[in-house]
């Protein structure tokens, strides 16, 4: 049986690449930061579910606290590993930037390192973002497009990027990274845009909200589904040689289109709820059109994305509108 560690397990992605392990036999464990509040929500239906009891397991450990890395990897000696953890908000990266390096830039070298230190032969995943393209040289991107973020979270994903190759070609390790495009799902944290507008209708229909405040709604984004790009990462660790890919849908829609879709399935009127609101533009502007060119992992992994923007609107509508107790 394979065993796999995931830090950020409780995250979006980790629970769906939990899911998705789980569903091919490997054992799975996963790092969790202390918390005053629970945080396994997205990880719960498989802590409560006993069919897993031996082979879901979970750690205590931080990527800013190496020795919590080295104890966990040592103990667990997995054949692969999955880092998944960031601090993942673009404009909170600005308001904490020096956190934001700390964890998911230096933290990738803390992670690294306590895989060498471990001498474990494993193979590593690294979780990095079409942000480092920063303003894009060229539309869509692959992985030749310059690199060149313009923010704290895309420079601390880039440092990530170099540092997952440095240690590829430095001691030979079966390091991929998969730059990856924004992707959703009703797991998605309800402070992301599409989860804020699906959660928001839903609120709306039960009466407990009567606007939605949002930002720039022409701001374009390439969108897939959570779910599929876990897919992704796991195909990347099943090839004979490591490599980067870019993961993306490769179609762009803005906000506006997800606000149309979504108010459209429950038969309302997004421009009689939705206010702008200046205090939620991105501080340094949001230029960057990120496209993204997926042919290579296409190509080499056989991968593509399977869900829909319209399907990925209404699984999301339909969940949150379900924990209202509304149906579609
Ligand atoms: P997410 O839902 O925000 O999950 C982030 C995970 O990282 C959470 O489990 C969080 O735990 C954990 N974490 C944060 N700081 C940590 C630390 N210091 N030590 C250990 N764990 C820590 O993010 P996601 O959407 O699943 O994204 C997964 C990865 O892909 C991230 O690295 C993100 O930057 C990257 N990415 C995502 C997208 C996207 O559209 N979703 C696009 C490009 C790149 P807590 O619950 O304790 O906070």
């Amino acid at each position: 049986m394979k065993k796999a560690l995931i830090i950020g397990v409780n995250g979006q992605d980790g629970s769906y690449l939990s899911d998705l392990l789980l569903e091919k036999d490997y054992e799975v464990h996963g790092i969790i930061r202390r918390s005053s509040s629970p945080t396994l929500a997205r990880v719960r239906h498989i802590v409560d579910n006993c069919e897993f009891d031996e082979r879901f397991f979970l750690h205590f450990g931080d990527l800013s606290d190496a020795l919590s890395l080295i104890k966990v990897i040592e103990e667990v000696r997995p054949d692969e590993i999955y880092n998944l953890a960031a601090q993942s908000q673009v404009y909170v990266s600005f308001d904490i930037p020096e956190y934001t390096g700390d964890v998911s830039a230096l933290g990738v070298t803390r992670l690294l390192e306590a895989i060498n230190i471990s001498q474990i032969k494993t193979k590593y995943f690294q979780a990095c973002s079409s942000e480092i393209f920063g303003k894009p040289s060229e539309t869509p991107q692959n992985e030749n497009t310059r690199l060149n973020p313009v923010n704290p979270y895309g420079v601390s994903k880039l440092y990530a990027y170099l540092m997952t190759s440095v240690y590829r070609s430095t001691y030979g390790m079966f390091n991929c990274s998969g730059i990856l495009y924004n992707h959703e799902s009703p797991r998605r944290a309800e402070n992301f845009v599409t989860r804020k507008i699906t959660k928001s209708i839903a609120k709306i229909l039960t009466k407990k909200q009567d606007f939605l405040y949002l930002g720039n709604i022409e701001s374009k984004r390439d969108w897939g589904f959570a779910k599929d790009y876990v897919e992704a990462m796991w195909l990347m660790l099943q090839q004979d040689k490591p490599d980067d890919y870019i993961i993306a849908s490769g179609q762009t829609y803005s906000v506006k289109d997800f606000l149309v879709e979504a108010f459209s399935l429950v038969n309302l009127d997004w421009q009689k709820y939705v206010k702008f609101d200046q205090r939620l533009l991105r501080p340094k502007g949001d230029f960057s059109l990120f496209v993204g060119d997926a042919s290579k992992a296409r190509k080499v992994l056989n991968w593509k994305p399977k869900t829909s923007f319209k399907e990925i609107v209404r699984l999301m509508l339909e969940a949150d509108l379900k924990s209202e107790g509304v149906s579609l």
